[in-house]
């Protein structure tokens, strides 16, 4: 029986998503590890390891990109986790012709104790980042970050130096925390100066 691949690229509803590190720092209530190991029919989004580049390159060139022009980083882990893939990978989809999206939780600036943003920004070209909570002590009952309460307004400025490099920079809340907490987030990220997305609730995380 021939062993099964990890499922390091994987399609759903008509995008292509890449699952390059299972590591997070996180551990959201609303997490679909909690819950489930796969999306659509992706296989287990468990990896046997980190995978190299060279890994991530070959599941890419098996992969035929007819229809697809993006590409989105999006767990099963917090992709900047595996920073040195996830640049490799996004300077290779370019070499492709494929644009990519990348979903964080924003604290890759203290998973990497340094500004990672000028790196991220050069070569993504749409970031997403998960707000989740109007406040420090909000954010850390949902997340429970390994970093505890200075994650927020790590996060919080994590979009705000992407900004000084991209306008393709959001902060998303899923519409679940209500109308009240949606008006603070708004406010919240009014003053960061990034432009707030509110998503339907889903299965999928980030
Ligand atoms: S939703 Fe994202 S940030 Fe939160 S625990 Fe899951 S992988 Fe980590």
């Amino acid at each position: 029986m021939s062993e099964q691949k990890d499922a390091i690229l994987y399609t759903y509803y008509n995008n292509v998503y890449l699952n390059i590190t299972n590591a997070c720092p996180c551990n959201c209530e609303f997490c679909i590890r909690r819950t489930t190991d796969t999306v659509g029919d992706s296989g287990s989004l468990w990896l046997s390891h980190n995978p190299p580049f060279e890994d991530v390159k070959e599941a890419i060139d098996n992969f035929d990109f007819s229809g697809y022009t993006e590409a989105v980083f999006c767990g099963y882990g917090e992709p900047t986790s595996s920073l040195d893939v996830l640049i490799k990978t996004a300077k290779y989809l370019h070499e492709k012709g494929i644009k990519t999206r990348l979903n964080t939780n924003g604290l890759g600036n203290l998973i990497h104790k340094r500004d990672i943003t000028k790196d991220i920004c050069d070569n993504i070209d749409y970031i997403s980042i998960s707000l989740n909570a109007p406040n420090a002590e909000k954010y850390n009952a949902i997340v429970h970050p390994a970093f505890g309460l200075k994650s927020f307004d790590a996060m919080l400025d994590f979009g705000r130096q992407c900004k000084k490099y991209t306008d393709n920079v959001i902060f998303s809340v899923v519409d679940i925390i209500g109308e009240d907490e949606i008006a603070e987030c708004q406010k919240v990220c009014d003053s960061v100066g990034v432009p707030l997305r509110v998503r339907e609730y889903t299965a999928t995380y980030e």
